[in-house]
């Protein structure tokens, strides 16, 4: 142990930064179970995976051997503007709660799209234009993950078409108008511009439009469109493996000053910055080298681990996507307006989904007021306004510290802080105004949904 105190921030130096990504895959035993087709319900080959998505992000979606994949050059370079990101000691907040934890985040909200998304964004766009392609489209939840991609975008000169749910574009309109400024092309969700968006206006008039729905819309769009492209910002293998550049740097910081975490902390919304994350610590315990908890937070109005089947389901609500093996809360479920938008998918990647099942990482379900008074308490301490998403795992850390006291035990606490709450402040007002509700979805309603899972894949 190095008795040197340890500092606010751990950087590392811009030669420190990851050159390869590390993918988990290759250390699983039990590998995540391969995307479908939901036609033949055969394992989908590259081939056929082709048409959808870019070629090389296609063989990584697949790749379950190489434990690593270098980093091309100019994906590196664009790191470079914005990473590494820091390693905080939350010295603030550990002196407030009077806890002997020793707590540390990793903050990925330092660029302009406020958020880890850009570590996925700016890889699928460089490979999205290697390939020759005009364009890309992709869905968006709360926002974050278009306006990173439209950051991408305009860094290679590709054309990015959004599709963006409904609720979002109307409570964000400055959101929107970042994307616009970066020259995406923005839809409101569902939209009467594809077949699928009117099917589903049709069935569900008024529907303030979900996450599932978008991607259906976006989907439909690059697979009519030529010289386009769909990509997407969670749920997948390749945005995992791009989200390890965050694990790798807050190890590597970690390792500066030998220190070993406890507990491993992130939120879950399709499982990619948790899975960044954790993914080389995950590596150590599959490898049997090394011991962590690992715990994956969110929000119990969309309960995908703690609620959820594992089984094989669409990515979409329009059912036009592969079929995954993953918690899922069903493809239709629509989760109440929560305002951690980026945390309403109903499913899991299926590795985080696979690494769930088989017990080496738990999950936890917190409700909404309870993750903003923590959001609330961690930024009077620490200064930053945490992401709504991102405070999930700012709740179970301060519950975690809060144990600690009890027991007097000085755990490492590790957390992942992935982003900025500033488009949020419509939330933070409700919450301020004492208007929050928690909602949770009833049994039946669960129920409801996993009636409606496929058959495919599932007997
Ligand atoms: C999108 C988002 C998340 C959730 O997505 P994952 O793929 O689960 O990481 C979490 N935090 C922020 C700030 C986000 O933008």
């Amino acid at each position: 142990m190095t008795n040197e105190k340890i500092p606010y921030k751990i950087y590392l130096a811009e030669n420190e930064l990851p050159k390869q990504w590390y993918n988990v895959r290759a250390d699983m035993k039990n590998k995540p179970a391969p995307l479908i087709s939901p036609a033949t319900g055969e394992p989908l080959k590259q081939e056929e995976l082709e048409p959808v998505f870019c070629t090389e992000l296609v063989k990584q979606e697949l790749n379950d051997t190489d434990a690593y994949i270098d980093i091309p050059e100019d994906i590196v370079n664009f790191y470079k503007m914005y990473r590494p990101s820091p390693l905080v000691r939350a010295y603030c907040l550990e002196e407030k709660l009077g806890t002997p934890a020793k707590i540390y985040y990793k903050f990925e909200g330092n660029n302009t799209s406020g958020s880890h998304k850009l570590n996925s964004a700016i890889a699928q766009a460089y490979y999205a234009k290697q390939q020759g392609l005009k364009g890309v489209t992709t869905e968006t939840g709360a926002g974050q993950w278009g306006t990173a991609l439209s950051m991408a975008c305009s860094y290679f000169d590709l054309d990015c078409r959004v599709y963006m749910v409904k609720v979002s574009y109307e409570q964000k309109p400055f959101r929107r108008e970042v994307m616009r400024t970066y020259g995406a092309r923005v839809t409101p969700s569902p939209s009467d511009t594809t077949q699928i968006g009117q099917k589903i206006l049709a069935e569900h008039p008024g529907t303030t439009g979900s996450l599932g729905c978008a991607i259906s819309e976006a989907v439909e769009e690059a697979v009519s469109t030529d010289g386009y492209k769909y990509v997407l910002g969670s749920v997948l293998s390749q945005v995992l493996l791009h989200q390890t550049v965050i694990g790798l740097e807050t190890k590597a910081a970690l390792d500066k000053y030998d220190i070993k975490p406890d507990m491993i902390i992130g939120c879950a919304g399709g499982g990619s910055n948790l899975g960044g994350l954790i993914s080389p610590f995950v590596g150590e315990k599959l490898r049997g080298e090394n011991d962590y908890q690992i715990i994956a937070v969110e929000p119990a109005s969309c309960p995908s681990f703690t609620r959820g089947k594992f089984a094989y389901d669409f990515c979409d609500t329009g059912h036009v996507c592969p079929l995954a093996k993953m918690y899922t809360l069903g493809s239709e479920f629509i989760p109440s307006a929560n305002h951690a938008g980026g945390l309403r998918y109903h499913g899991m990647s299926t590795i985080l989904s696979q690494l769930y099942h088989d017990g080496l990482i738990e999950a936890r379900a917190v409700e909404q007021t309870s993750v903003f008074e923590a959001a609330q308490e961690f930024a009077r301490v620490e200064g930053i306004l945490p992401a709504p998403e991102s405070s999930h795992a700012i709740k179970v850390a301060i519950d975690e510290a809060k144990k600690c006291i009890e027991t007097g035990e000085e755990k490492t606490i590790v957390f992942g802080l992935t982003g900025t709450g500033y488009f949020d402040m419509v939330a933070y007002q409700k919450f301020n105004d004492g208007e929050m509700d928690d909602y949770i979805p009833t049994d039946e309603e669960l129920e409801a949904s996993f009636a409606k899972l496929p058959e495919i894949g599932n007997k």
